[in-house]
């Protein structure tokens, strides 16, 4: 089984390491330096295939492998084997960095060694330059401790992203859900008034019926609704239905 290191050892090799990890993230427009930086990055492909490998479609955000989430989007379909998948990415971004200009193939100086001594003297280091110094250290547990984290943030700006975007859904929810409220609401301030349906008027009073039933040993029951049976027997028994009292 591959070990933690074996499986992100490639990142030892990534141009943005010690970079501002925001870079990659925030609303930079296409042509940002994150976009650079990693065209001239040597593992564009296998941090392309670990992004498509990992990130829901649905949620995709921000740049990776130099490539936009729209760009992302409208990839090909890939083989299954990593290794097949990573050597037709390369192609694929090969042909890109070949459009690109010299200027930015070569993208931003990075941040020296002297520079980010001279940073954590002044401030706390930042998240990206924290972690060049553990791929970069000669212990092997910073190192993976490195890698982890790696891992960890990007859990995290997924699960930070999803919560966006549910908060976004939430929001729009109400908004719709209120909307409608006003909408039935207005429905029912202008739809023309039903005509009330008059209950048709009885001809019959409940307590003689039941005394006429008593008196002719009809079956009736001594509460609720009389049956038909009993109404019709009742009419007919009538004067004027020819029955008699
Ligand atoms: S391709 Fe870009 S995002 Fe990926 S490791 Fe290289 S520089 Fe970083």
């Amino acid at each position: 089984m591959p070990t933690i290191t074996s499986m992100t050892a490639w990142r030892s090799r990534a141009a943005c390491a010690g970079q501002d990890t925001e870079l990659w993230f925030p609303d930079y427009p296409i042509g940002a330096p994150a976009m650079k930086i990693c065209g001239r990055c040597s593992v564009r492909a296998e941090c392309l295939y670990e992004c498509l490998a990992d990130e829901v479609p649905s949620r995709r955000y921000g740049i990776r492998g130099g490539l936009t989430t729209g760009e992302r989007q409208a990839l090909p379909e890939l083989p299954e084997r990593p290794a097949d998948a990573i050597a037709v990415l390369r192609e694929l971004l090969h042909t890109t960095t070949e459009d690109q200009t010299p200027a930015e193939r070569t993208g931003p100086t990075m941040t020296t060694d002297t520079e980010l001594v001279a940073q954590a003297k002044t401030a706390d280091l930042p998240v990206g330059q924290l972690l060049k110094w553990g791929d970069e250290h000669p212990d092997k547990d910073v190192q993976d401790q490195a890698a982890r984290a790696r891992i960890a943030l990007h859990g995290l700006r997924q699960r930070h992203a999803a919560d966006q975007e549910l908060t976004a859904i939430t929001t729009e929810a109400a908004q719709l859900e209120k909307r409608l409220a006003e909408l039935r609401a207005r429905e029912a301030e202008l739809a023309p008034a039903k005509p009330k349906r008059k209950a048709p008027a009885r001809d019959y009073d409940t307590p003689t019926v039941r005394a006429w039933a008593d008196e002719q040993g009809v079956e009736c029951p001594r509460v609720g609704q009389i049956p038909k049976r009993v109404l019709d027997a009742w009419r007919a028994s009538l004067p004027q239905a020819g029955g008699v009292q």
